[in-house]
């Protein structure tokens, strides 16, 4: 099977295996894992920020940043397609008593004009008041598509000028980085929190990573706690962590490639009406009107590719460290045989 489901089902290569047998542990809850601390200092290092917080879960990065960046009753701007908002359970009400204040779009970016036009009045007390503004880069329903950087920084003004706190999903921050020639000390200027993701194209089993100043951090130990996600021998797992982060980060331009190079060979295919011009390492592919993806996906699958319905009309397809090149030959062949 050639699995293209997501960059999440990529297993650790035998030079990641190697380095997480052999990585000293303790204690995490302790604070007392020498690797985890590692990793927590490398990743804040990275981004230039004071400090970092290893969590099972980008899930968890993100709950535990809105949770400390809100209050019950506060709304959240962020985008209709976010990842926080479509895919994590509903924990925005659940975990934070916020609410969330959407911004339409099929591409899941927004620019500061929208959030500008989206702040509730401060001094209405009718109006849930406006705390923070979440962004993701790469958007995932949006096909793995990126920010400007500039836009940014105009999002940054407007959250300063009206007292909004400022945070990024960055579950494939690093494709974004590859692909617009960005540096992780950029954001790590601008953000007020930045939620990383090792299990996406890093290649890592599992782990994310919340980064932030040294107070936020330490409220964030405190709610990773409470959510269940206090750890102990985890330095296993920051081992490859601390082993992506050195070797996996340039190659995601392989990944990309990838996807393009499948991108550019099926908009002719049967069943396919267009194809959603890859940014990153997610192709999105629209189907014509007559053809169900969830049936196309299975008999897909019985030729020897995973793919994952995106959506009533469409499918997705994620290239991951897993793949060779042969994989992806095969896969325009097996594409075109439909
Ligand atoms: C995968 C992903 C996450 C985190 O997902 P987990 O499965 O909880 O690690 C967060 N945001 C985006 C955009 C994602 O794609």
């Amino acid at each position: 099977m050639i699995d293209f489901r997501s960059d999440t089902v990529s297993k650790p290569t035998k030079e990641m295996l190697a380095e997480m047998f052999n990585a000293p542990v303790g204690d995490d809850v302790f604070v007392e894992d020498e690797t985890v601390n590692k990793l927590e200092q490398k990743v804040a290092d990275l981004f230039g920020m004071e400090a970092a917080l290893f969590c099972p879960s980008g899930t968890m990065t993100n709950q535990i940043a809105i949770n400390i960046h809100t209050r019950p009753g506060d709304e959240v701007i962020c985008g209709r397609q976010a990842h926080i908002y479509c895919y994590e359970g509903g924990g925005i009400a659940k975990n934070s008593g916020a609410s969330v204040r959407l911004i339409e779009g099929e591409s899941g970016l927004f620019t500061a004009k929208d959030i500008l036009n989206n702040i509730n009045n401060p001094n209405d007390l009718h109006l849930p008041l406006t705390s923070l503004v979440c962004v993701e880069n790469t958007s995932n329903r949006g096909g793995g598509v990126c920010y400007d950087f500039s836009e940014f920084e105009k999002m940054k003004k407007v959250c300063q000028e009206n007292g909004l706190a400022f945070h990024i999903d960055g579950a494939r921050i690093f494709n974004a980085m590859i692909k617009n020639n960005e540096s992780p000390l950029q954001y790590g200027r601008l953000f007020d929190s930045i939620s990383i993701c090792l299990s996406k194209g890093l290649g890592c089993p599992v782990g994310s990573l919340i980064i932030g100043d040294k107070d936020f951090i330490r409220k964030a130990r405190r709610v990773r706690k409470v959510l269940g996600g206090g750890m102990r021998q985890i330095g296993y797992l920051a081992a490859a962590g601390i082993y992506a982060l050195d070797n996996n980060i340039k190659r995601l331009e392989i990944d990309h490639k990838r996807a393009k190079e499948i991108a550019s060979h099926i908009s002719q295919y049967n069943g396919i009406k267009s194809v959603i011009e890859p940014e990153t390492n997610i192709l999105v592919f629209i189907m014509e009107a007559n053809i169900n993806p969830v049936a196309y996906c299975d008999k897909l699958k019985e030729k020897g590719v995973l793919a994952m319905p995106f959506g009533p009309d469409r499918i997705r397809l994620v290239t991951h460290i897993n793949h060779s090149d042969d994989d992806i030959s095969k896969t325009i062949q097996i594409l075109k045989s439909m």
